[in-house]
């Protein structure tokens, strides 16, 4: 194997944890990526278009992320409930970042309406009525969005 790529395995191994569900998660419902996070749909049927910016390492932590890191991961989720308020028209949008469960740096970015199954509530509480269903935003479009904001990757 070549130093180079013996190297780069070596770095990304540093990296992520084995067991852990965002660094082993595969390329499924990706809306948007580069080398340091990326966006994914989460497919939430009571919360269509509801997004996740997934930092790439594992960090649990916004202080563990230097100052300029932590400016481009909040980049990446602006830019994510940018495209979101524009797709979806949500109500209003909730910014989380919890990691109580996965303790690897990840916010949700969540359209939220106000005859959906929680609000005013966060979506992790008791809900207060039965959901509306809508269908869920074009992933084309915001993956569109995104890239129009963000750039290629
Ligand atoms: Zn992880």
């Amino acid at each position: 194997m070549p130093i180079a790529a013996a190297r780069t395995r070596k770095r990304v191994k540093k990296f992520t944890v084995k067991g852990c569900e965002l660094c082993d998660s595969g390329p499924v419902g990706v809306l948007w990526q580069d080398s340091f996070c990326r966006v994914v749909s989460v497919g939430d049927a009571d919360y269509p278009g509801m997004c996740r910016v997934i930092l790439n390492r594992h960090v649990g932590e916004m202080t563990d992320l230097t100052p300029r890191e932590r400016s481009r991961l909040m980049k990446v989720v602006f830019a994510t409930e940018s495209a979101l308020r524009v797709v979806a028209r949500p109500d209003k949008i909730n910014l989380a970042s919890l990691g109580n469960v996965v303790p690897h740096l990840h916010w949700h970015v969540i359209p939220r309406y106000l005859d959906d199954g929680h609000f005013p509530r966060p979506i992790w509480a008791q809900p207060v009525r039965s959901p509306r269903r809508r269908a869920a935003p074009d992933g084309r479009k915001l993956a569109r969005r995104l890239k129009a904001l963000l750039g290629n990757a």
